[in-house]
């Protein structure tokens, strides 16, 4: 038997319905604006998010690094985000060199941090000495904070606090739609107050390529000038949009079921001794979780579980539409035996 692949939910393959819609898409020259799929995928997505405009990109890394390219000014503009973000822990420096930022990070809790933590990082307007706070991100669900969903009520403070000290505000929303299905609340609801915001279709909703990047339509006519700058605009992308428009339509609801499955696999761990971990801390599709020896214990388990050792102590699990109820009680078995 394959192993069961807890280590990411980029691990999903297109379904056999995906494949067959990408298999149809009609198709045309993308950078001219000609490509159909992908100006319908464009168009639902800024809806979805409550936005004027949207552009498609090649992943959700871009759609970070060109949205806080858009809101920094290279040469001491801060941009202020929680430690664990994925700007700061995976995308290579990139805005050290493609937005010249200053990166301050916060210690949140899960990845979320508070308003007064917000605040006491903003740095006094008009100072020559610091550097000129410009941008707070945010990540919805957070990745290495454990998949948890930013309260709505969290988001409206951040962002009324970045509106009073003129501050733009950026969403990277790589697993928004788990944090919709989650907690209910609409996806235009978190997102419509964010200058820039975007959706990654390669992580629950299963599609092979693409992410969207939605804000007003000034911002999206500069988000333009750097994917063509970078190598993102396309030709053909109808064929990966396609497949993104399937998701949007037949992925989202079930994210309900990984979000179970994840619950389950908590609450299993939570009974092993070995196993430190709070099943009332996971939100939806991401399982954190402590252990002695985080790397030996994912190597020992590789050919049964994948996993991923965040850490010396953590690992992370995440669910996805490739892993079944019976898959997490496999899992659960083989880590038993190891650390029981
Ligand atoms: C995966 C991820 C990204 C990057 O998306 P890619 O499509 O893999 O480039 C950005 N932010 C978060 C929170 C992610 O989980």
């Amino acid at each position: 038997m394959p192993p069961v692949n807890l280590h990411s939910d980029t691990q999903t393959r297109p379904s056999p319905g995906m494949r067959a819609a990408i298999a149809a898409a009609e198709v045309g020259d993308e950078q001219r604006h000609a490509d159909p799929t992908t100006l319908l995928l464009e168009e639902r997505v800024a809806s979805l998010l409550g936005h004027e405009a949207a552009v498609f990109l090649p992943s959700g890394t871009m759609c970070n690094e060109i949205a806080l390219r858009l809101h920094v000014r290279p040469g001491g503009d801060e941009l202020i985000l929680d430690r664990t973000a994925h700007p700061v822990t995976a995308e290579a420096g990139g805005p050290a060199q493609l937005a010249g930022a200053m990166v301050q990070a916060l210690d949140g809790e899960g990845g979320i941090f508070t308003v007064a933590q917000l605040e006491h990082a903003l740095r006094p307007a008009g100072d020559r000495y610091s550097p000129r706070s410009r941008v707070v991100s945010i990540e919805q669900t957070t990745n290495l904070g454990g998949g948890r969903v930013w309260p709505l009520g969290r988001i409206d403070e951040v962002l009324a606090l970045a509106r009073e000290r003129g501050l733009r505000a950026h969403l990277d929303g790589a697993r928004l739609m788990n944090a919709v299905v989650s907690s209910g609340v609409a996806a235009s609801d978190y997102a419509r107050g964010f200058d820039t915001a975007w959706i990654d279709f390669t992580k629950g909703l299963g599609a092979p390529v693409g992410a969207v990047l939605a804000a007003s339509s000034e911002l999206i006519e500069e988000a333009w000038r750097w994917k063509q700058m970078l190598g993102g605009a396309l030709r053909q992308s109808g064929i990966v949009a396609a497949g993104c428009l399937y998701a949007l339509e037949h992925n989202v609801e079930r994210l309900a079921e990984d979000h179970e499955n994840a619950q389950a696999l908590a609450r299993g761990l939570a009974q092993l001794p070995g196993v430190r971990i709070d099943p009332a801390a996971v939100d939806t599709n991401i399982v954190i979780f402590a252990v002695d020896d985080a790397p030996a214990i994912v190597s020992r388990l590789a050919d049964r579980v994948e996993l991923l050792a965040i850490d010396a102590h953590r690992v992370r699990a995440v669910t996805h539409l490739e892993v079944t109820s019976a898959d997490i009680q496999t899992a659960l078995e083989a880590i038993a035996e190891l650390v029981g």
